[in-house]
């Protein structure tokens, strides 16, 4: 049986692993995991897994990542306190509150799927998060009405670069995006908006994630 204390035991040994590892490298990051463990965003048959180092399900056939790839995206996206960021992709509501407890004011994160929406929302009520707000919408147009974006984290994976999130982000900012093929094979790429607007891409490499699904990801 796994109680609570037995997860929360599992979950510090798997967050000071990811430190030892390297993987997590800022005290700010090690604190929000501390504080948000990753089984109190999965169902309960998952929970006594939730420390394990891969994906798990979530509902609607999505996936909540791997803490190593969570902690892999915050680190790249090294969130200060007071950023505007724009999640996409936001499944259980997990990394929301990894980054709302970052950045430390609301942020906006946008889910496609209506029950995933919702999961998300139960998930971060129990969880004491109030300052995530969890819009049902096509991601892949970013979200104006709280536009310009320090940061924007896509957690699905995408074809292309989608233009209105490039439009969507501050000169300076940075958009954290996997780019590739629609079968769990991308490369995450960081996205930096220079002050005139165009962009620099730097590649981090392989990752596997769900496709994003949209008007400027892929067709249903
Ligand atoms: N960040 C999530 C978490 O912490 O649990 C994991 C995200 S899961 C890997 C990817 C999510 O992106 C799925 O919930 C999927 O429904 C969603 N998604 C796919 N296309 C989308 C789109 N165009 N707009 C918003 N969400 C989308």
């Amino acid at each position: 049986m796994f109680d609570e204390k037995k997860l929360r035991y599992l979950w510090n040994r798997t967050v000071e692993n990811l430190v030892r590892e390297g993987i997590i490298r800022s005290e700010a990051v090690r604190r929000a995991f501390l504080k948000f463990p990753r089984y109190l965003f999965v169902e309960e048959r998952y929970k006594k897994y939730a420390h394990l180092d891969e994906p798990l399900p979530i509902p609607a056939g999505q996936t909540i990542s791997a803490p190593h790839m969570v902690a892999i995206m915050l680190e790249l996206a090294d969130l200060k306190p007071g950023m505007n960021v724009l999640e996409i992709g936001t499944g259980s509501g997990w990394n929301a509150s990894l980054i709302a407890e970052l950045v430390k004011r609301d942020i906006y994160t946008i889910e496609r799927i209506p029950e995933l929406a919702e999961f998300a929302r139960r998930n971060l009520e129990r969880a004491g998060v109030k300052n995530v707000h969890v819009i049902l919408s096509d991601g892949s147009r970013g979200f104006p009405p709280k536009a310009p974006y320090d940061r924007i984290i896509v957690t699905a994976g995408a074809p292309d670069i989608p233009k209105p999130l490039v439009e969507q982000l501050k000169p300076g900012g940075k958009l954290i995006i996997p780019v590739g093929s629609y079968h769990l094979w991308q490369n995450l790429l960081e996205v930096i908006k220079r002050e005139d607007g165009s962009i620099k891409v730097k590649n981090h490499g392989g990752v596997a994630f769900v496709p994003l699904i949209g008007e400027y990801g892929w067709k249903e």
